[in-house]
């Protein structure tokens, strides 16, 4: 078996050896075995079923997502001169019944089918009538109910073992965080499978994750001076922001195509082509676009928008540099990112388990957004992988700087609560700073302790530190309103009870810092009768139980 298997890939394939884990899983699959296969993006899983597929006797069935990814993978195998087919609602019920017969007559070694396709009675029947060789369900994060590509049909898969217990099943997956891993197993009765995981390194991409400032003029910024004339991709989380991003790259020269659900099927497959054929196309897409594209050479995935999970932002980066060459995953998120992403899982409509899986796994997100340590680290310890410093990620590079945040927060955090609880992160930074806006006139009487406390930071330093508060879990947004609230965490920060570094500030703004903290603790309102602010926070942060020296901005000092 293992030289007819390497014999089939050198031969059918045209490729000298295989890779990885490759051999093993097509001599399992080949021999009969179930596998459950965990393996990045582009590492090269169509071939663990379709080598297994040409070895068996009999005709393997494909269960895919996508009817692009289908008809892609079987114009590829008729190059190859294999007998491969799809059943999808492209074809009218003539060419449906055509390949149907061909099934039966045994002419094929692949049929692609779409799941809800499979699940119907004629499809069953069909298969009761001629067994197949094979199940391979690709792309099978699909099945996971709290994952970004949830397909309702994949549940019904289970069914496959039931009625087809001696047909071998292979299950396929680039999405492999340790509750997705299981719930693929469960749901699709994998118990006794083998599992084979590969590692999900992807050494030639660069990880790269930026304080976003104004979104796309930094995305041009990036475009321009590291990727030229390149293929790209651009993630955005709606489809407005994809048609504005689109446009406005398009008027500075480059050559960006939108992508989302919303455009019509046409459009999006001509766009879809260009890109693939094309050279140094960027694609502005919603999520909707990517899975199974198979370009090598894409040499850059952004977003301009955070991710809402950390396995579906490694997906989607998955995508550059399948050719083995320096790529770029590059990021740019802010204060509103966070705001947004937490404030749709609260006022979604999911239920609560669902929506602390939701909050977990953007939290997940957030914390490799905000580490100080290597990206690659926390990438792959998230899908339970030790590392070691990837020397190839912006915080290996160029360590980041981390800074005593304790009173900024402490400050913030009070400017929260004397507010009342109820506001965005605008209106808080406005009364830090001191400004009188007519919101700030209005609710005076709440504010007045925390007015202008805060005139050390600029208004982006404000809003750096109020978002990893809010990623670290100190603040949460408020279900109804979206406003800021404090969480129970907050408490020994705003007792004096913790320190907190937080990531640093930019250099401009550090500066004014250091220069500012004096002026501004003495043109403090709170303390004016008192030593400055700054020196007594520091000589007293530990007594600060003590009533008499704690200024009257800070909550929870009882
Ligand atoms: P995945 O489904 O894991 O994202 P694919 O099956 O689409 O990846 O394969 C990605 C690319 O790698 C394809 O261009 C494929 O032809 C290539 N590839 C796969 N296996 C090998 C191999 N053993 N040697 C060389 N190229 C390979
Ligand atoms: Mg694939
Ligand atoms: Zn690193």
């Amino acid at each position: 078996m293992q030289t007819q298997a390497l014999e089939v890939l050198q031969k059918v394939f045209g490729y000298e050896q295989f890779r990885g884990r490759q051999a093993e899983i097509v001599a399992q699959v080949a021999g009969g075995g179930d596998a459950l296969v965990l393996m990045p993006t582009g590492g090269g899983k169509s071939l663990c079923f379709q080598i297994p597929a040409l070895l068996r006797p009999g005709c393997a069935v494909v269960i895919s997502p996508l009817i692009a990814l289908m008809q892609d993978q079987v114009e590829g195998l008729h190059q190859l001169g294999i007998a491969a087919a799809f059943l999808n609602s492209t074809l009218d019920a003539h060419a449906a019944r055509e390949v149907e017969q061909s099934y039966m007559r045994g002419e094929l070694k692949l049929l692609y089918v779409a799941p809800e396709r499979l699940l119907t009675p004629r499809f069953l029947a069909l298969l009761e009538h001629t067994p197949a060789s094979l199940f391979a369900i690709d792309e099978a994060h699909c099945v996971s109910q709290w994952g970004h590509d949830f397909r309702p049909e994949y549940i019904g898969l289970s069914l496959l073992h039931e009625r087809f217990p001696s047909v071998p099943r292979i299950a396929l997956t680039a999405t492999a965080d340790a509750a997705t891993r299981r719930e693929i197993v469960t749901r699709l009765a994998l118990e006794n499978a083998a599992q084979f995981v590969s590692s999900f390194d992807r050494p030639n991409i660069r990880y790269r994750i930026i304080e976003k400032d104004n979104a796309r003029k930094q995305l041009l910024a990036f475009i321009e001076r590291e990727h030229h004339g390149d293929a790209g991709i651009v993630y955005c989380l709606s489809r407005k922001r994809v048609e504005e991003t689109a446009a406005f790259l398009s008027a500075n020269g480059i050559t960006a195509l939108p992508y989302h659900a919303g455009i019509a099927a046409e459009i999006k497959a001509g766009n879809q082509t260009r890109f693939l054929r094309e050279d140094g196309i960027v694609m502005v897409a919603t999520i909707a676009f990517g899975m199974g594209i198979d370009k090598p050479d894409v040499r850059f995935v952004a977003h301009i928008d955070l991710p809402k999970s950390l396995e579906g932002y490694y997906q989607e980066t998955g995508r550059a540099g399948r050719d083995g060459l320096p790529s770029n995953a590059w990021l740019a998120y802010g204060l509103n990112d966070v705001m947004q992403l937490k404030e749709m899982i609260e006022s979604g409509g999911s239920p609560d388990a669902q929506k602390q899986v939701e909050r977990d796994k953007l939290n997940a997100m957030l914390g490799l957004a905000e580490t100080v340590a290597c990206r690659r680290q926390v990438i792959l310890g998230y899908f339970g992988e030790n590392a070691v410093p990837c020397g190839n990620c912006d915080n290996c590079l160029v360590p980041p700087t981390t800074w005593d945040a304790t009173d900024a927060a402490r400050k913030a955090l009070s400017c929260v609560f004397r507010t009342g609880q109820r506001f965005g992160a605008g209106h808080v930074i406005d009364v830090l700073l001191g400004k009188t806006t007519e919101k700030v006139k209005q609710h005076f009487h709440h504010t007045v302790t925390t007015f202008g406390i805060g005139k050390e930071l600029p208004e982006a330093g404000w809003r750096s530190v109020l978002r990893q508060l809010l990623a670290a879990g100190f603040l949460q947004t408020d279900t109804e309103f979206g406003g800021l609230q404090l969480t129970p965490a907050a408490r020994p920060l705003l007792k004096g009870e913790m320190q907190l570094r937080l990531r640093g500030l930019p250099e401009k703004q550090r500066d004014k810092t250091d220069r500012d903290k004096k002026r501004s603790a003495a043109s403090l309102d709170i303390a004016a009768t008192d030593e400055p602010l700054w020196q007594r926070l520091r000589s007293t942060r530990r007594a600060l139980a003590d009533e008499q020296s704690v200024p009257a901005y800070l909550i929870f000092t009882d």
